[in-house]
């Protein structure tokens, strides 16, 4: 998901909606904003993409100087318009709306005990735990609340909060997701990437600290702390495929960060001849074009993407399905014609797309097609909020590099290494202020995971 988050401008709900529209590609399922004008509080949701859901109307009936957004990913917490977040929260003690972005992994164990004790949820979604845990704490005062219950939680969350009086924001101890704190002149921005500040012309700050509670109202910032920073570990598949390549995490530039994959491939992958390196768009173009640099092989534009696919709103039978990817990817017959191709990939999840690619290009006349990968093989289930595979549908989970190199149809098949990964980004796995998660790849998870605790999609 994406967040986005803004305090102390008029034009509070507006900008929300460009800030969304630059994180778009973190959640295409639903969107939404609620926003103060120190009176009440306004939600505009919708389900879809960011243009679907906001207009003029209803954008400029939403007037107000402080706002928080979602951009909804993954039916973490099943389909339906009461998902979409932000969610909000009326009561006599105080209306309060909240976003998140990440899965909490102790969301059914905290649940059993709220239950006991008379909490009723509205949604399957685990932000909702917050809110109860808010609600039931008997710590003096709003903020202490806030922390005691933010201090009760484990796994990812990049959380925004909204009441009439001001703006919290907080990240969990590890770190997991990315979340940035910029100025929009006198106003206070927050959003999941970078690039939304680049949009609205916001100047980017810094990172907010893991365990870190930001406390945002008219009389200013208060930096303030709900626990201390544990095992650091930033999730490595925002570097690989998930974040825009325009946007910087921790100062690291996410297309740098992938050419520099793609160079490490390249000195990984021994004596494969090629005449053509490509990459599939639009996630692993960087990585092609350092894969190209490294090796010496040029790049070409041997696929292009169909951008006004969309999401595909008529069921299709298995054979159109298996059309699927040519309605979004087109090989270009002149660049692969009689060539023998290297095809650079982000991931491969569950290989099906890998597959459809490889038989693509051969269809279009490739003699040979190496597929690179920019990851190492993925044998493990993220319970932090970005894949949402179980263990059975992962492909490296139960095959060999070899046999999934069969199944997919390629000539050789290469993944990146760990090391080569950790490398490649510039922070390193076991560092307390710049380590990674690897938990997909290395089986090693940062934070605890319980026997209760469930992938998002499976709630
Ligand atoms: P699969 O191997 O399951 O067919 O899909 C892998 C491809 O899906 C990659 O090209 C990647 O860019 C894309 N993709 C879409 N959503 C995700 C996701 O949530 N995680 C990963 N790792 N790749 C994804
Ligand atoms: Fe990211 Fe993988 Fe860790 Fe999930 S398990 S947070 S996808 S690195
Ligand atoms: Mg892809």
């Amino acid at each position: 998901c994406g967040v986005f988050g803004i305090w102390g401008h008029p034009d509070a709900a507006q900008l929300s909606y460009y800030g969304l529209h630059a994180l778009q590609h973190r959640g295409q399922e639903g969107a939404g904003i609620v926003v103060t004008d120190g009176q009440a509080l306004r939600a505009v949701k919708g389900e879809g993409l960011v243009n679907d859901v906001f207009n003029e109307e209803n954008l400029s009936n939403a007037k107000g100087y402080g706002a928080i957004a979602h951009a909804r990913y993954t039916t973490a917490g099943g389909g339906g318009i009461e998902n979409v977040q932000p969610l909000l929260f009326r009561s006599s003690t105080g209306t309060l709306a909240i976003a998140h972005n990440g899965n909490l992994v102790n969301a059914n164990h905290l649940k059993q005990h709220l239950e006991k004790s008379g909490s009723i949820f509205q949604s399957t979604s685990d932000t909702e735990v917050v809110v109860h845990l808010i609600k039931k704490s008997k710590k003096p005062g709003f903020r202490a609340q806030v922390k005691e219950s933010l201090s009760l939680l484990k796994g990812a969350f990049s959380f925004l909060i909204i009441t009439k009086e001001g703006m919290m924001v907080a990240r969990d101890r590890n770190g997991l997701r990315p979340l940035s704190f910029g100025r929009l002149g006198d106003a206070y921005v927050v959003a999941s990437e970078t690039c939304a500040f680049d949009l609205i012309g916001a100047e980017f700050v810094r990172e907010v600290e893991p365990g870190e509670l930001l406390v945002i109202t008219d009389q200013g910032i208060e930096e303030d702390r709900f626990v201390e920073m544990e095992k650091r570990a930033m999730c490595a598949m925002e570097y690989v495929y998930f974040a825009r390549p325009d946007s910087n995490i921790d100062e690291i530039n996410i297309h740098a960060a992938r050419k520099r994959m793609g160079r490490q491939l390249a000195k990984e992958c021994f004596g494969i001849e090629a005449d053509v390196v490509t990459g599939v768009p639009d996630s692993s173009i960087s990585a092609a074009i350092g894969f190209a640099e490294e090796s010496g092989i040029p790049y070409e534009l041997g696929l292009i993407k169909n951008r006004y696919t969309g999401r595909t709103f008529i069921q299709p039978t298995q054979e159109l399905r298996e059309r699927g990817v040519k309605m979004k990817l087109s090989p270009v017959v002149q660049v692969v014609k009689g060539k023998r191709v290297v095809m650079v990939d982000d991931s491969i999840v569950r290989g099906t797309t890998s597959r459809r690619i490889v038989n693509m290009l051969k269809e279009a006349g490739a003699t040979e097609v190496h597929v690179v990968i920019s990851s190492p093989p993925m044998k493990n289930p993220c319970f932090y909020g970005i894949d949402t595979s179980t263990s059975e549908e992962l492909i490296a989970s139960s095959k060999s590099v070899e046999d999934i190199c069969e199944a997919i149809g390629a000539d050789t098949l290469t993944f990146l290494s760990a090391d080569g990964l950790v490398e490649a980004t510039g922070r390193a796995f076991d560092d307390e202020t710049r380590g990674l998660c690897m938990a997909c790849f290395t089986g090693e998870y940062p934070t605890e995971i319980f026997p209760d605790t469930v992938l998002p999609h499976v709630k």
